[in-house]
């Protein structure tokens, strides 16, 4: 790999850098999503189960809004992602038995162009809200899409209902020259990474840093540094990353980790030529791109 290349990752990670304009001030305009939805260009990707669906060559079925027409999807339809230059973009859920069943999601994510991968997250993460919001929460009646699918409102009580993102954290955190990683049981062996977890109500980023790595290692956070943040569609978790400084001390693993300690430089070097090589492409995961930058001095 030349260095460009390697450098290239550090800067592109999966999910990252949407070539979408998501539109959100014309897209209030029906007039706007007719428009789009008839332009000779616009194109709609499918998901089948959060799987990607496959044309007959093995890529992902890219087609007009007009020839989805046929196939069974699931509610609401067409959801409106944002406009590629002049492009249009569409997502929408075949149901699951009335198309094959696709390719897993995170192996066509880590396959496919940066551009497409983005933009198949912003569709599985729209798509899988529509899944869980039928209803809805204020009062139970059966919400309507607005603004393209973006939005769901209650045409009951007038609630409108937003697609979510749930913020988590996730750090490495370090202490001179050595850092602590941990791993959890459905790993592969071997494996170990950066902590993460949700943040919660009423917490800073940088509180929630100190309390994950507090709950599963014992360890006390003296300060942190934020890095960069990834969109991660499973199902609409935002991950933000950074470099803990933590008190020198014993690890304790608790909470989901199974097991957490130190390790120098060389040994997490070691580690990348190993189990974390077999773990998917560096690009795909900020964990990796948390521990490079710590690698780097960064
Ligand atoms: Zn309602």
């Amino acid at each position: 790999m030349s260095r460009s290349k390697k450098r290239g990752w550090l800067m592109h990670l999966t999910f990252t850098r949407s070539p979408l304009d998501h539109s959100g001030v014309q897209r209030t305009n029906p007039a706007f999503i007719e428009a789009c939805l008839s332009h000779p260009a616009a194109r709609a990707i499918l998901l089948t189960g959060g799987n990607v669906v496959l044309s007959p060559e093995g890529e992902p079925e890219i087609l007009h809004p007009a020839q989805t027409s046929t196939l069974a999807l699931e509610r609401p339809g067409l959801v409106f992602l944002g406009l590629e230059g002049e492009t249009p973009w569409f997502a929408a859920s075949v149901q699951p038995g009335s198309t094959p069943p696709g390719l897993d999601f995170r192996r066509a994510t880590m396959i496919a162009e940066p551009d497409l991968a983005a933009i198949l997250g912003r569709a599985r993460a729209i798509l899988s809200w529509h899944g869980r919001r039928h209803y809805c929460s204020n009062c139970g009646a059966e919400n309507a899409p607005a603004e393209g699918g973006t939005k769901l409102v209650c045409p009951s009580c007038g609630t409108e209902h937003f697609p979510r993102t749930d913020p988590s954290v996730i750090m490495l955190p370090y202490s001179g020259d050595r850092c602590v990683m941990g791993r959890q049981p459905a790993w592969p062996p071997g494996l170990f990474a950066t902590l993460a977890g949700f943040m919660e109500p009423g917490e800073t980023i940088e509180e929630a840093c100190a309390r994950e790595v507090a709950e599963e290692t014992g360890l006390k956070v003296l300060s942190s540094r934020y890095v960069a943040s990834q969109p991660w569609p499973f199902p609409s978790t935002l991950m933000i990353g950074l470099l803990a400084e933590i008190e020198p001390g014993e690890p304790v693993a608790a909470d989901d980790i199974e097991e957490a300690r130190w390790f120098t430089r060389a040994e997490v070097r070691e580690l990348y030529e190993g189990p974390m090589m077999r773990w998917g492409p560096p690009h795909y995961s900020i964990s990796r791109l948390l521990i490079e930058t710590w690698l780097n001095g960064g």
